[in-house]
């Protein structure tokens, strides 16, 4: 499990993520990539979404690397 980003949204939140919540990641696939946008959602990596969501928005993900 994604133990890190989950614990990165967790803190941008402030709040924990429930069983069904996942922290999904949509701008890039860079494992290490824990960028939740600092208060802006738009400009996140890590977002919050349901695992449905996250399925769903796998096939349509860019394979690339953040710096
Ligand atoms: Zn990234």
């Amino acid at each position: 499990m994604d133990v890190t980003h989950r614990y990165a949204l967790a803190v941008e939140l402030e709040r924990g993520l429930d069983d069904n919540e996942v922290a999904m990641h949509r701008r890039c696939d860079n494992p290490l990539c824990v960028n939740t946008g600092d208060g802006d959602a738009f400009a996140a990596h890590v977002v919050l979404a349901s695992a449905a969501e996250n399925m769903a928005d796998r096939p349509l993900r860019i394979t690339k690397h953040c710096s």
